[in-house]
């Protein structure tokens, strides 16, 4: 292992051990933090704000009979009046043809998150509100959380209906006891709020032009304080930047830590969107989204040509690194990179089920450990060694067919 490498990261991870959703003002603190780690390595970082639409939950309850039900609330789906909407209530499972057939009117139960097919039959259906659950029938309420949902912006355009997200003993109560109606109140204020994105350049020797972007997402999930996901990348990146100002490549770097990455890739988004014009001098994207799990492995997500696959998996063989590498999209911030045709790699170190907690209050330090964190560090290091200093950049500039369909179905342009 090469010396010292992933203990900065591991100390700089330790502090991104807090809840910093963006559009509050924790999301300014992390900035804060990430400035403050650039700075010390002796450069200056730019921090670029956009607004970005944001809705505050004021009241979000369920209730029937005598039953008073905790709930989260849809940001983005509408408030009730202050007497919330009462309807009668049908539990329509999997939202099928059968299930919605005397749906027109009612507030409805639904078994699953939304897909566009689902929320676009739920709307033809004629429904005025609808709930969701989360979690499972044997949570202790004590120690677990219910986190809102939001109306996504494919949703919206689809209508909008006022939605809730309850627990999932609730929900079985709710269809046990089956009542005849149901008051669903939601409040929620709707605005644009600023979110930030940080930026910093590295230049190259001069010797080539074409920038190579390094990112990774600092946001972090309500009630979760984001160790895994993803102070670890952000962590990491400060110690890459760190390490590639001392041993400078030929290509110029620019490193961006992403906001809203939770709220659906808001400020890569936003970023693309704020850069057209420096998209056609981007070579590659690097991204990196969740590391640092004691029980986990590491993979590559690659959205480029073949090739790139059998080049991480011949590296990992040569540093002796267990690492699976497949051509598939990865649900992060290089999506809206490769949807502008810019090829893209996504490391990450993922928890193996039930041994990592993710959105989850749970994502703290207690499952993440150094060694492992460092040996992530270590080998997206020893992939930008190899490449960002080659003479011809290895990878071409395109993103395959099959990637391009697969954002298009992500992004909820098409379906399957
Ligand atoms: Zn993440």
């Amino acid at each position: 292992m090469m010396e010292g490498i992933g203990r900065r990261a591991f100390e700089v991870m330790g502090r991104l051990n807090f809840v910093r959703e963006s559009g509050t003002p924790q999301e300014m603190e992390a900035v804060e933090l990430i400035c403050s780690e650039i700075r010390k390595s002796g450069m200056e970082p730019v921090v670029e704000e956009f607004q970005m639409e944001h809705s505050y939950i004021q009241k979000a309850e369920l209730a029937y009979g005598d039953v008073r039900c905790e709930a989260g609330g849809y940001l983005l789906s509408g408030s009730t009046g202050e007497e919330g909407l009462t309807a009668p209530f049908l539990y329509a499972q999997n939202a099928t043809e059968m299930d919605l057939v005397d749906a027109a009117g009612k507030i409805l139960l639904l078994n699953q998150r939304l897909t566009p097919e689902v929320y676009r039959r739920v709307i033809a259906s004629g429904a005025v509100g609808f709930l969701t659950f989360t979690g499972t029938i044997i949570d202790d309420r004590s120690i677990t959380d219910l986190p809102d949902e939001s109306l996504q912006p494919w949703a919206r355009e689809i209508g909008i209906i006022p939605g809730l997200v309850i627990r999932a003993e609730d929900a079985m109560e709710l269809v046990r006891a089956n009542p005849e109606t149901v008051t669903l109140t939601l409040r929620q204020e709707e605005k644009l709020v600023p979110a930030h994105n940080v930026v910093v350049d590295l230049p190259g020797n001069g010797k080539n032009d074409e920038c190579i972007v390094l990112g990774g997402h600092y946001d972090t999930a309500q009630f979760s304080p984001g160790v895994y996901d993803n102070g670890a990348g952000s962590a990491i990146l400060i110690e890459l930047l760190e390490y590639f100002k001392e041993h400078p490549v030929r290509r110029p770097l620019r490193f961006v830590w992403f906001t809203a990455e939770e709220r659906g890739l808001v400020g890569s988004k936003a970023y693309v969107k704020a850069h057209q014009d420096e998209l056609e001098k981007i070579r590659f994207m690097v991204n990196v989204d969740l590391a640092a799990p004691l029980l986990g492995s590491d993979h590559a997500c690659v959205m480029a040509e073949e090739g790139l696959v059998h080049m991480i998996t011949y590296l990992g063989r040569e540093k002796g690194f267990p690492i699976e590498a497949k051509q598939s999209i990865y649900s992060s911030d290089a999506i809206p990179f490769s949807d502008q045709k810019i090829p893209a790699v996504n490391f990450f170190r993922v928890g193996v089920n039930g041994g990592v907690k993710i959105h989850h209050r749970n994502d703290d330090l207690h499952q993440v450990g150094c060694e492992n964190l460092a040996r992530t560090t270590e080998f997206i290091l020893a992939f930008l060694n190899r490449t960002l200093d080659a003479v011809v950049f290895p990878v071409p500039r395109e993103v395959p067919q099959k990637i391009t369909d697969d954002i298009d179905v992500y992004l909820k342009r098409k379906t399957e």
